[in-house]
C-alpha cells in the first residue's frame, strides 16, 4: 500500500474501492448567517463528520467518511472473517448477514447498511487489524506474534498489533 499523502482536511482518507486519495465529494453542512436582508455567504466553514456521505469522483463509490478512513470493513474483508451476506427469503428486497458464529442479523434494505452493521459487529466482537503491506484484515486469532519488534518500529509510532500471516508485514488495529 502506498503511504497516504492526506494529512490535513482528508487526514488518512482513501477510497476503499479504487484507492484514490481524493478529492472526494463530502455532503457537508454549512451554517449560513442570514439576516432579514439576505444571507452572508462570506467566510462559510463547511462541517462534516464520520457519518457524512462521501463519494469518490474517480470511481463513483459512495459511502460515509468513516469508510474512507479505513474504519469500516469491506464486504470482501467481512466475508474473509466469516460473515455471510444473504437475501432475506421472506422479503427479497432485504438483505441480512450472519456472523462467523452463524448468528443472523436484522434485515436491511440497503446492502451498504448491512455491510456497515456487520463491520460494527466485527469491530465489537473481534480485535480487527489490517496489514500495512497487503491490506488484508485479520483478527487476534489469525495474527502472528511480531518478531524483532524493536528493530521494526520507531519509538513514538503507532504500535503494531501483530504480524500478517500472509505476507509477514506489520498489522495495525483499526478503530
Ligand atoms: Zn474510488
Ligand atoms: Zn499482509
Amino acid at each position: 500500500m502506498k503511504k497516504n499523502p492526506n494529512e490535513m482536511m482528508l487526514m488518512g482518507m482513501t477510497c476503499p474501492k479504487c484507492g484514490s486519495f481524493g478529492p472526494f465529494e463530502i455532503a457537508a453542512i454549512i451554517a449560513v448567517m442570514v439576516s432579514d436582508g439576505g444571507a452572508d455567504i462570506g467566510g462559510i466553514e463547511p462541517m462534516w463528520g464520520d457519518e457524512s456521505d462521501c463519494t469518490c469522483p474517480a470511481c463513483t463509490h459512495t459511502g460515509i467518511v468513516e469508510d474512507f478512513r479505513g474504519g469500516s470493513l469491506s464486504k470482501k474483508e467481512l466475508e474473509a472473517l466469516g460473515y455471510e451476506f444473504l437475501v432475506d427469503q421472506d422479503n427479497k428486497a432485504f438483505i441480512y448477514f450472519t456472523t462467523p458464529d452463524d448468528e443472523p442479523s436484522e434485515s436491511f434494505l440497503d446492502e451498504s447498511d448491512a455491510i456497515r452493521a456487520a463491520s460494527a459487529n466485527a469491530k465489537e466482537v473481534y480485535e480487527i487489524s489490517r496489514c500495512g503491506n497487503c491490506g488484508r484484515v485479520h483478527n487476534e486469532q489469525t495474527l502472528v506474534a511480531i518478531k524483532d519488534m524493536s528493530e521494526r518500529t520507531d519509538p513514538g509510532s503507532v504500535v503494531p498489533s501483530g504480524e500478517c500471516p500472509d505476507c509477514g508485514a506489520l498489522c495495525y488495529l483499526i478503530g
